[in-house]
């Protein structure tokens, strides 16, 4: 029996995960949830598993904690403390956005593995969280389909004999469009992702190939594979999840159906390939043709940015990833435009200061700078 932390209950890698926790419940025992502002949804979760010890919401709901006051109730910034909670195993890591970095720090301190869809952990704070994981002696599963690719593409195979990663890429909502067509594109096209059903954040993250540049830097973290060994192809049909080629020349693929299930089951039961999220299987003479297209790096100035500059290491990601946050939401309250994303993100990195062996405060202090000055932009 495995003991889990749950960070993120209510979104959607949350409830999907509790949908594989009660497929396996006899293996994995729920003792502790966090969800933001959903406490209706907490109030469910506290009826449906008898197991839980702790729970977290942003502001505690105080009527469910006197209902029971067996529950330790954590709240405001006590999200760290949930995820260290005594006497678990894993902490599976579905937060959105930055807020994520902190528990997971926590996590791994004291001791627990991490199942992670929380990209903000690796893309803000991957040379911290990687020193850390070092000298506490855990280990991260990764729950993105392009990295569960990747990791079961690895197994049983010589890791001197890799040659790269390649990283397979929907194209977002926009991979038909020129530069100079996006210059009107509204909110609402942007929302429209031709193949994954995700968040508003990532799906624009997508659209302008951000989405892409944090797995770029999520996948050099995670397999300790350098920069330069890591591409990038468009495949629009998102069936190849990813591939990794060896020195030979051969390469090896994951091909699956667009199910966020099966890489979070993955995480949890890994290395079996357990039966039961989803029955149907991918019918490959159906799909009859896989398309693939070369990545355009001008196309999308993020990429080519990251794959440049990401190599420094240092507090770069996460001033990259702050002052996406900012642009993200005003172009999501349609105060920007679409390019004034790209435009607010690379005022922001031109202007920043780096720290080259950063610790968690330069972390938290290079996502805020990045943010601010993004705010200050186009107020
Ligand atoms: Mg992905």
């Amino acid at each position: 029996m495995s003991n889990i932390v749950l960070l993120g209950a209510s979104g959607s890698i949350g409830t999907q995960t509790l949908e594989v926790l009660d497929l396996y419940h006899e293996e994995f025992c729920l003792k502790a949830v966090s969800v933001g502002k959903n406490t209706a949804f907490l109030r469910e979760l506290v009826e449906r598993y008898p197991s839980l010890e702790a729970v977290y919401s942003i502001e505690k709901d105080e009527e469910l904690a006197a209902a029971h006051p067996q529950l330790r109730y954590f709240s405001g910034e006590e999200l760290s403390e949930l995820a260290a909670w005594p006497r678990t195993d894993l902490v599976i890591n579905a937060l959105v956005g930055f807020v994520g970095f902190l528990p997971s720090l926590a996590a791994i301190r004291s001791g627990k593995d991490l199942a992670l869809a929380n990209k903000e952990t690796l893309v803000a704070g991957g040379e911290v969280i990687r020193r850390e994981m070092k000298k506490y002696g855990t280990k991260l599963y990764p729950i993105d389909s392009e990295h569960s690719a990747i990791w079961q593409c690895l197994q049983g195979n010589p890791r001197e004999d890799l040659k790269r990663l390649i990283i397979t890429a929907s194209g977002g909502s926009f991979r038909d469009k020129t530069r100079a067509e996006l210059k009107n594109v509204t909110l609402e096209d942007a929302l429209k992702h031709p193949t994954w059903s995700m968040g508003a954040k990532i799906t624009i993250d997508s659209a302008t190939m951000m989405n892409k540049a944090f797995e770029v830097m999520e996948a050099h973290y995670l397999f300790d594979v350098p920069y330069e060994q890591i591409d990038v192809l468009i495949h629009p049909q998102s069936i190849v999840h990813s591939l990794i080629e060896f020195r030979d020349g051969a390469q090896l693929a994951q091909l699956g159906l667009p199910d966020m299930r099966i890489p979070i089951l993955y995480a949890l039961r890994h290395p079996s390939h357990a039966a039961g999220v989803s029955s149907e299987s991918l019918d490959l003479a159906k799909v009859g043709t896989l398309e693939f297209r070369a990545m355009d790096y001008d196309r999308f100035p993020f990429l080519k940015a990251v794959k440049r500059i990401a190599p420094l290491g240092g507090n770069f990601g996460a001033v990259l990833n702050g002052a996406n946050d900012e642009a993200v939401s005003l172009f999501l309250q349609k105060k920007i435009s679409f390019l004034d994303i790209e435009k607010s993100v690379f005022a922001a990195l031109s202007k920043m200061e780096f720290v080259s062996d950063p610790d968690e405060a330069d972390i938290i202090a290079a996502h805020n700078f990045g943010r601010d000055t993004v705010a200050r932009m186009w107020n």
